[in-house]
């Protein structure tokens, strides 16, 4: 997956929310279907797993959102994701070429087919675009509070606001999401990996011993959405200094099994380099996905 392609996405994303008159938060992806004549449904898939679709025929285009989905930030995400194949170059052909017909998918993380992908971070740009998170983050905190009040601003679930608050951010810092004793996947902002040659977590690690290890170990923690926060450093989980110390915050994500951990520090040094280039900074550092509602 190119990540050129991707950054155009997400650009994109952020364009056609300010197209639509969307210069400050929140961003409705419903009117801006509506603006384009798309029927959006709430409807039983009928199928597991399934998050929202998208049908291209001779009447127009239709968005159905899955009635599982409960809550407000995942439903916009899946319509915000399925408004990415109506915009996204190419994508309208694929689906046409494949029936007129496309299904989402909620969840993934590996193995995603590129549009998926793409419809993914062009979300995460329309819902959250990049001048708005800026402006949120200037006002808040370091770390976890900074990404909770994104979340509420932009009306956006609590890990694509931690990762679009890992690209915006002035500050260093770096997320992990975990299951159990297990890491699902990390993403590191560029001044963090700035710190020194670090290893970033990947799918499958064991959690190093840690608060948030110890967290995990309670199934209760994770299901109710607690939340903790623990002094660490670079070396327990990065294999970086040992005298850099680190926030370990910690939260819950409840039914989804997921703990989301945030790593931040006042003292670090400010990101050396100006953020004008915001653009080239990212695209280094997507690895992760955007799990739906997540
Ligand atoms: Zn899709």
């Amino acid at each position: 997956m190119s990540k050129f392609r991707l950054k155009m996405a997400r650009q994109r994303g952020e364009k056609v929310a300010q197209e639509h008159g969307f210069t400050a938060f929140r961003v409705d992806p419903f009117e801006i279907a509506e603006n384009e004549d798309i029927v959006v449904e709430a409807k039983d898939p009928g199928k597991e797993g399934v998050s929202g679709c998208i049908v291209f025929n001779d009447d127009g285009v239709g968005i159905i959102y899955s009635t599982h989905v409960k809550s407000q930030g995942f439903r916009r995400f899946t319509v915000g994701h399925e408004l990415g194949h109506f915009y996204l170059d190419g994508h309208p052909e694929e689906i046409l070429n494949a029936g007129g017909f496309h299904a989402s998918r909620a969840g993934f993380t590996q193995g995603s087919s590129s549009i998926e992908l793409e419809a993914d971070h062009f979300a995460a740009g329309l819902l959250m675009p990049s001048k708005l998170v800026r402006d949120v983050l200037a006002s808040e905190g370091v770390g976890l509070s900074g990404i909770n009040a994104l979340a509420l601003d932009a009306e956006a679930s609590l890990t694509s606001a931690a990762i679009r608050t890992a690209e915006c951010a002035r500050y260093p810092m770096a997320i992990v999401v975990s299951a159990g004793p297990t890491v699902r996947y990390g993403f590191m902002s560029d001044s963090f990996k700035s710190l020194g040659r670090l290893k970033l977590p990947r799918k499958g690690d064991a959690l190093p011993e840690s608060a948030t290890r110890n967290f995990n170990a309670d199934a209760e923690n994770v299901r109710s959405g607690r939340s903790s926060c623990a002094e660490t450093d670079l070396s327990a989980w990065f294999e970086g200094s040992a005298n850099i110390s680190l926030d370990e915050e910690i939260v819950g994500l409840g039914s989804y099994g997921l703990t989301l951990t945030v790593f931040s520090s006042e003292e670090m040094p400010d990101d050396p380099y100006e953020e004008d280039d915001e653009d080239e900074k990212l695209i280094e550092s997507w690895t992760p996905r955007y799990a739906y509602g997540r």
